[in-house]
């Protein structure tokens, strides 16, 4: 796979995908976090510094196949304008006439904007001939936007197949590198943290990584339902009914591989789900009926972060409890800490997406751990073992 150091972008026409999909204040359309601008910086940098002209292309939010003012990628244009130090186009349509004629006269260092791609339902159709439209901008397709990889859309693989060259951007290559360097060449001891509402949907994940794993964290949630399928009494907690078979066995599939399976042993309960709650401290083998564990306990967070705090790479994946209500973020705090502490005595530490990122930079700890993924739903499936479209399209 080409990645973008070892191409010259000089007298080029690159296309690059990236993700603008930026949260964006309801009422006055401005952008209120710049995590995915600032991600793809060095990438738009790289490109127009070889003297190339850049044409960015990207999704917000999910309109339904037609203009909607609120996801207009208008609105970002100030944001990208500062924080470039340059000066950027918009097209108001991807494929119209117009995005033809500005990505023509584009010169060498010029950047266009196109308009949110799907405003065309055929985006995330993949359909062939608006990949093709789209292809017709630009002569090199450059794809920096590892989080919608694991969608074959027009403009995230389809296109690609119209390039002679294909190039890996910097956040792309980043993240195939960060997930790769824990799912194969990982120091150990190795420790995954999983937490979060479902096993439904992190089955696939757990199976693949206790071939892998010394420790195995099992928090949050989805813990419940391990709980309960060992003859405890849960209350109302979160439970999936119809695993309580599946919980059953990664218990034992966890022995039969040597794996250290770590559940809490103890949460914090509530008996209501709500941040007011009255709430109390419970063994969880033994949680009242009416009262739902909302999150680990002391002895939970600290028999975790012994065991996170020695290891030499840990890989984290859900919240252990409800982080979004600050009385029931203690658990999830605890264990971010150890993550970091375990970063600061030289190991490894890889925070996939969604919730445990948003955890993590809640509280400031972004730069004190060794790569936060942007990816979410990508990174888990690549981690599951499945080819990315993206990736694929690539090489
Ligand atoms: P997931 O998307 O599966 O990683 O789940 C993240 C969500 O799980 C967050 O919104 C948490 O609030 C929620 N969560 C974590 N622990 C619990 C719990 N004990 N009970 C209910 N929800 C939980």
């Amino acid at each position: 796979m080409l990645t973008l150091d070892q191409y010259n972008f000089a007298g080029k026409k690159a296309l690059m995908r990236v993700d603008f999909n930026v949260p964006l204040d309801k009422n006055t359309f401005e952008v209120t976090d710049f995590t995915r601008l600032n991600a793809h910086i060095r990438s738009i940098k790289k490109i127009i510094s070889d003297g190339g002209s850049l044409i960015l292309m990207s999704h917000l939010g999910r309109p339904k196949g037609g203009y909607e003012e609120k996801y207009s990628l208008k609105h970002i244009i100030s944001s990208l304008k500062n924080i470039l130090g340059q000066e950027v186009q918009f097209s108001s349509d991807c494929i119209s006439d117009e995005a033809v004629n500005m990505a023509k006269n584009l010169k060498s260092g010029e950047i266009l904007l196109l308009e949110n791609l799907r405003f065309y339902a055929e985006e995330e159709k993949g359909n062939i001939d608006f990949a093709k439209k789209l292809a017709s901008l630009g002569d090199v397709y450059v794809n920096d936007a590892f989080g919608t990889a694991h969608r074959a859309h027009a403009s995230t693989a389809v296109m690609a197949q119209f390039f002679d060259t294909r190039v890996c951007g910097y956040v792309m290559q980043a993240e195939l590198d960060n997930a790769k360097k824990v799912l194969e060449t990982a120091e150990k001891p190795f420790t995954a943290i999983m937490g979060g509402a479902k096993i439904s949907d992190k089955i696939l994940i757990i199976e693949r990584l206790l071939d892998k794993v010394d420790n195995l964290i099992i928090g949050g949630g989805m813990s419940y339902t391990f709980f309960k399928a060992m003859g405890g009494e849960i209350g109302s907690s979160l439970v999936e009914e119809d695993k309580l078979d599946l919980a059953k066995t990664l218990i034992e599939k966890a022995k039969n591989k040597g794996v250290n399976l770590l559940l809490p042993e103890d949460s914090i309960i509530a008996d209501a789900f709500n941040n007011d709650a009255n709430r109390k401290e419970a063994d969880n083998t033994h949680i009242p009926s009416g009262w739902m564990g909302l999150d680990i306990g002391k002895k939970a967070a600290e028999n975790f972060s012994k065991v996170i705090e020695s290891s030499k790479t840990v890989l984290w994946n859900g919240p252990m409890g409800v982080f979004e209500m600050p009385n029931f973020a203690q658990g999830t705090s605890a264990v971010a800490k150890a993550v970091v502490s375990a970063t600061e005595k030289g190991g490894f530490s890889l925070i996939g997406g969604g919730d445990s990122a948003a955890a993590v930079n809640q509280l400031g700890f972004g730069d004190k751990v060794s790569y936060v993924s942007t990816g979410g739903g990508a990174l888990l499936e690549y981690m599951e073992g499945k080819e990315l479209p993206g990736v694929k399209a690539l090489s």
